[in-house]
């Protein structure tokens, strides 16, 4: 098979919205609405009610093999799963750590581009990171996705087909802690969602519609992260899915905020925050500001006390990411009396703060670390 050769890297503050055109992978049930379904199995000469039956089998039973199929005439079986059920994520690896309930999958797409996700298995909850881009056009000088530059957007099937192999292992019993279900999907892993709008918007239509339309989880337990980019902000509030919403600040003001996301030489902290607000009034939840934590460069406490300012009051709740390491990265995360003085400052404000813990960070898993090399 030939593979996607990652793009060079791009050069610092570069920012890629669009990648290069390329082929997409084929069709898959998962990109399609139930009326899309129906006309689709209709195309292929068979009863629209069989989309039903392959989304049952999909989305209730997480099954895409047509010997299982029994309901469905032996004949029409290999020509429909054959037509909608392509294989779009190949396993390539695995890596397991805290004793198996954090995972790490790094897949291969049909055109060779890799991809990471990470199962994250806690007492209460189950979470699903998944990638939205193959690497990522954001350029974060600190996140080791950004730093590989984009490679291509992934459709939405290939996003949702990440999540269904995550409940596929918990439904098997495979992830330690006995049979279980995804509860929440962060689009955290590979990729700025934002910058592949449609198809993330598609992909979390299918992870909230109920059984057959889709996997029925709930739109509270869904985050999409994401940069800052300020009119797509505006749509999604717009879309009528309560999905949480988390902006990777990182800095509370312009001068070092330029430098740590690029993307805020083209909207400035005050528009990224007012489209957060916006984002608040109209769906009613909280939002989530995003801080990764680095020694000595946004750790300060005059920081803390300056973005306190800038979000006081407001539906908002500070996630404080402590740095983790990437290669060829200067960085380091702050020291511990530091963080602790940034929390304080922070909470003097009453603002809600909490501490990421770093899971997955032995198998490069955890936030940033997400790179896709065999
Ligand atoms: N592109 C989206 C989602 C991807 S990353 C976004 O930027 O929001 C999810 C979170 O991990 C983001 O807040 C990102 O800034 C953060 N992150 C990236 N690199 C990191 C690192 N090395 N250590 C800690 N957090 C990091």
């Amino acid at each position: 098979m030939s593979t996607v050769s990652p793009p060079g890297a791009p050069v610092p503050g570069q920012l890629t919205f669009v990648a290069r055109p390329r082929a997409k992978p084929a069709r898959h049930l998962a990109d399609l609405t139930m009326a899309e379904r129906r006309a689709a199995v209709a195309e292929l000469g068979e009863k629209p009610f069989r989309a039903d039956q392959l989304s049952r089998h999909y989305f209730e039973k997480l099954n895409s093999d047509p010997s299982l199929m029994t309901d469905l005439p032996a004949a029409a079986r290999e020509k429909l799963t054959t037509a909608l059920f392509p294989t779009l994520l190949t396993s390539v690896r695995e890596m397991t750590t805290d004793s198996g309930t954090t995972r790490k999958m790094l897949w291969r797409l049909f055109d060779g581009a890799l991809v990471e996700s990470v199962l994250m298995r806690y007492t209460d909850r189950t979470t699903m990171c998944v990638s939205s881009q193959a690497g990522c056009g954001m350029n974060c000088p600190f996140c080791a996705t950004g730093q590989a530059g984009l490679t291509r957007n992934m459709t939405t099937a290939e996003i949702v087909e990440q999540v269904v192999a995550g409940a596929r292992a918990l439904a098997s019993g495979d992830v330690p802690g006995g049979p279980g279900r995804v509860n929440n999907v962060v689009f955290m892993g590979m990729g700025e969602p934002l910058a592949n709008y449609k198809a993330v918007i598609g992909a979390v239509r299918r992870m909230v519609e109920p059984a057959p339309d889709g996997l029925g989880i709930s739109a509270r337990g869904i985050t999409v992260s994401t940069v800052g980019l300020v009119p797509a902000i505006g749509k999604l509030a717009d879309e009528g899915l309560p999905v949480t919403l988390a902006v990777s600040l990182h800095a509370p003001d312009d001068e070092l905020r330029d430098t740590l996301v690029p993307i805020n030489t083209r909207w400035k902290v005050a528009e990224v925050l007012d489209a957060a607000w916006e984002y608040t009034a109209k769906t009613k939840r909280r939002v989530s500001i995003e801080y990764a934590l680095i020694k000595d460069i946004n750790d300060q406490e005059w920081r803390a006390d300056l973005l306190g300012r800038l979000i006081k009051n407001q539906l908002v709740h500070v996630n404080l990411i402590p740095l983790n390491p990437t290669p060829g990265s200067k960085w380091t995360a702050s020291r511990p009396e530091d963080e602790r003085a940034f929390v304080r400052r922070l909470e003097s404000h009453g603002v809600a703060v909490t501490v990421r813990d770093t899971r997955g960070r032995e198998i490069d898993g955890a936030c940033g670390q997400l790179a896709a090399a065999e």
